[in-house]
């Protein structure tokens, strides 16, 4: 991911073969990144990979995460790691996010239309969450795809919700609109407790960090089966993240998880993959072909 890419300066100024490294763009010249970030918004550069969240016992696709992407024209395709914090800092999340929200509904709408129905997750920034507009969003989002608000999942960060009554007001808001919230990454913040009780929480996402040491660490996998019985005890839903094994999913189930997700099931895809992936999953789980989860 730190590899030094080949690439051709975009600007026909310095149309020159230069060395690229990702972290640059988050530290070099962020005048002309923004700048490019914000025309890879206007000119469709951004695409969404989508992955399956399988419910636990019978591996039925209950819902999906959208991840974006940036399909540069010259450094290939960008994880969000290699972006998003320019984003964050320069504003061109905003746009960014609402190009997320409603290609994520129409998908989801898409999908339901075709007859399989999923909830969708979208993740949602700091910057997004305060942004006065962003309720006014997902609303229209919705409402232009016709989508349930129900089948819409907004995942935060405890980060992002520490201590911010303007991010705990737009949450509110989305829950009004019958929009469900998830805590992402979950375990790895300072609050945990603190944030599952005070705001509108319906789903858990336990980080991959947890899941990743469940079958060798002891503590891990005390973590997890904590977090899941707490969970449960204030009604809300868990998801593990990260699952890459049946070795990981048998000892998640047997704890108690509601669902999973990760490399195991399929990793993050284009929508026409996952799109052909869903229908696969229901006709396998319609006919009981589906191996356990
Ligand atoms: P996240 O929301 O926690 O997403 C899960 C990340 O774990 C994704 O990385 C996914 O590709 C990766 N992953 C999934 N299954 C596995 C697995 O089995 N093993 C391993 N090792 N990794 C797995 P990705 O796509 O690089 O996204 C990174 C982060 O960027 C996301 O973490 C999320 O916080 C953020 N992000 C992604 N898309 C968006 C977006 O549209 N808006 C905002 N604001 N943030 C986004
Ligand atoms: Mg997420
Ligand atoms: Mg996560
Ligand atoms: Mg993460």
């Amino acid at each position: 991911q730190a590899d030094v890419a080949m690439y051709a300066a975009k600007s026909a100024g310095k149309n020159r073969v230069q060395f690229f490294d990702p972290a640059m763009l988050q530290l070099d010249d962020a005048v002309e990144a923004e700048a490019e970030l914000r025309a890879a918004v206007d000119g469709g550069e951004l695409v969404l990979a989508y992955q399956p969240v399988v419910a636990a016992g019978d591996g039925r696709c209950t819902a999906v995460e959208a991840l974006v992407r940036w399909a540069h024209p010259f450094r290939g395709l960008l994880g969000p790691d290699q972006f998003l914090a320019l984003a964050e800092e320069t504003g061109a999340i905003v746009p960014l996010g609402e190009f997320v929200v409603r290609r994520a509904c129409a998908d989801a709408a898409r999908w339901a239309q075709e007859g399989h129905p999923v909830a969708v997750h979208v993740n949602a920034s700091p910057t997004q969450l305060a942004h006065p507009r962003f309720v006014e969003l997902v609303r229209e989002s919705l409402a232009a795809a016709d989508l349930d608000p129900g089948q819409l999942v907004v995942e935060v960060t405890e980060t992002t919700v520490l201590d911010s009554p303007v991010v705990a007001a737009t949450l509110d808001a989305l829950v009004a609109l019958g929009v469900v919230i998830a805590l992402d990454d979950f375990g790895t913040g300072y609050s945990a407790l603190t944030t599952l009780r005070s705001l509108p929480i319906g789903i858990v996402k336990i980080d991959r960090s947890f899941v990743a040491g469940v079958l060798t660490q002891a503590a891990d996998q005390a973590v997890v089966e904590a977090i899941v019985q707490m969970a449960h005890r204030l009604g809300l839903e868990t998801v593990a993240e990260g699952v890459e094994s049946v070795e990981q999913q048998d000892v998640l189930e047997r704890v108690g998880i509601g669902s999973l997700q990760g490399y195991l099931y399929l990793p993050p895809a284009p929508a026409e993959a996952f799109s052909a992936w869903l229908a696969d999953n229901r006709r396998r789980s319609s006919t009981g072909e589906l191996t356990p989860a």
